[in-house]
């Protein structure tokens, strides 16, 4: 029985439970890496085998000298980096604009999104420098709008970018849509940038583990860190069934796979949300047509209820959304027709294809709606970066190589914006928090109407 404290259902966190995505399917599995065996010392230890932690291993090793010891509780990407969309896009947090520079002020706004635009670029360095293939699709992201006020909005949005981390983008109206490859029943037009790519989740994170190990850090899977403590020497052990691991420096990497008493600073300091995406049976172009759907880049509308959607290389379509407070039978029971219900209205033509997978995972939301990264407060030489607010493929892999300078005691050689450094508030009546959530989705909902 784990002394854990988890805030969903215990399904969520169940490690033998298959996933069911389509990246398993079409993804060749690689060996699972051995559990740990006895105790051991490290110079690092990193919890959490996904993009986050993962990054920071490898920076770690590559960059920084150090021989890391990754342990998850499940075998490499299990949580949500081998099961997401693959958007590696801009983007990171939920703030807006306007209050983002209220706190942190306009200059440092423009680092934040400076910052969101290279952790795409880090993505690019790593699958380059390591020889990853992830079978990555065509540069660029696609913004619908699903008001005529967001459309009024985009060049504003475009010049914006353009200005402050010299992003280009272009901008099609509702008629042109259609031509463009990009038709969907209530778009009111589209803002398309030259930022980021689509990849395969699974093939970057067993990529990135590959890259670990041969860089001479040492990844145990299906080993769960049950407690830590800081020794008086300043060391940290980290009890597990199978051993002990004293490490002189430790970075946590759990995201919304997190407990909140691992350790109890993480108490309330992060909410996990549950995101469900869908994917269908190849269509022929034909079929693509019926719908006037061409591009395989990534795509998501206008919505704080955000829906997001790309092409598959095999001409499947998959489709993502959040929307249920827990991960149960019940939530699992109701969700692929709420998700089906949402992706037909988008794309009536495609009624009649059949939804070939369905899966869900846990993202992370901070309460400032601002990603972290920095020191577990109390603790000297610990580290963690989390709530990427659905979007780690890039900000993980981003954070990860940041936290590995910090481990270094290196200084950063890349953006790091004050309102990334800010630590995590706690959310108040934290061990109900979950229980906010569908009136949190409701006002979304009612914003977005
Ligand atoms: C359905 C879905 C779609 C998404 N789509 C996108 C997208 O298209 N683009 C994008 O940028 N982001 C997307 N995201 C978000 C993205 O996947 C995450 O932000 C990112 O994967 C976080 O990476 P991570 O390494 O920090 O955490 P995770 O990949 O969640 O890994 C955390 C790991 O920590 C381990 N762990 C936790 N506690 C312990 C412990 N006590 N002991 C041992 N191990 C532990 C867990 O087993 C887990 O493997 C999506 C997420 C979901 C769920």
């Amino acid at each position: 029985m784990s002394r854990l404290k988890r805030i969903y259902h215990a399904d969520a966190y169940d490690t033998g439970r298959p996933v069911g995505s389509y990246w398993e399917a079409v993804t060749p599995a690689p060996a699972v890496d051995p559990c740990l065996n006895g105790d051991i010392e490290t110079d690092v230890a990193v919890i959490g085998a996904g993009f986050t932690g993962l990054s920071a291993a490898l920076h770690l090793a590559k960059d920084h000298g150090f021989a890391p010891v990754v342990l998850d509780a499940a075998p490499v990407g299990w949580g949500a980096s081998g099961r997401n969309a693959g958007f590696n896009c801009m983007g990171g947090g939920k703030i807006s604009d306007a209050a983002y520079a209220r706190r942190w002020g306009t200059e440092d706004l423009g680092v934040f999104y400076r910052a969101q635009v290279r952790a795409t670029q880090v993505v690019d360095d790593v699958l380059s420098a390591q020889g990853i293939d992830a079978d990555v699709q065509p540069r660029g992201e696609w913004l619908m709008a699903h008001r005529p006020k967001d459309f009024d909005g985009f060049a504003q949005d475009a010049a914006f970018l353009n200005k402050v981390a010299g992003v280009k983008s272009e901008i099609i109206p509702k008629t042109a849509l259609r031509e463009h490859g990009v038709n969907g029943a209530g778009f009111h037009g589209a803002m398309w940038s030259d930022v980021g790519f689509c990849l395969n989740p699974q093939k970057y994170v067993f990529g990135l583990a590959d890259a670990v190990r041969k860089a001479g850090g040492r990844i145990c899977a299906n080993t769960t860190v049950e407690g830590i403590e800081q020794l008086s020497d300043g060391r940290f052990a980290l009890y597990t069934a199978q051993g002990r691991v004293v490490a002189e420096k430790l970075v946590l990497a759990g995201n919304g796979y997190n407990s909140d008493n691992l350790p109890h600073w993480m108490g309330g300091r992060y909410t996990p949300v549950v995101s469900h995406i869908m994917v269908t049976e190849p269509m022929g172009d034909n079929v693509l047509a019926d719908q006037g759907w061409r591009v395989n880049q990534m795509t998501c509308d206008t919505r704080k209820m955000l829906h997001y959607f790309r092409l598959l290389p095999d001409g499947r379509m998959l489709f993502g959304m959040r929307g249920t407070p827990n991960l149960g039978p019940r939530d699992r029971a109701r969700m692929p027709s709420a998700v089906r219900a949402d992706f037909d209205a988008m794309f009536p033509a495609w009624r009649g294809v059949r939804t070939a997978y369905h899966w869900s995972g846990l993202i992370c939301v901070a309460r400032n709606l601002v990603p972290y990264v920095g020191p577990i407060g109390g603790w000297s030489g610990a580290f963690t970066a989390m709530a990427f607010h659905g979007n780690g493929v890039s900000m993980g892999s981003y954070t990860g190589k940041l936290m590995a300078g910090m481990v270094a005691g290196k200084p950063y050689e890349e953006p790091l914006p004050d309102g990334m450094q800010a630590e995590p508030a706690r959310y108040p009546f934290a061990r109900v928090r979950r229980w906010g959530l569908p009136a949190a989705f409701k006002w979304y909902g009612w914003q977005d109407r």
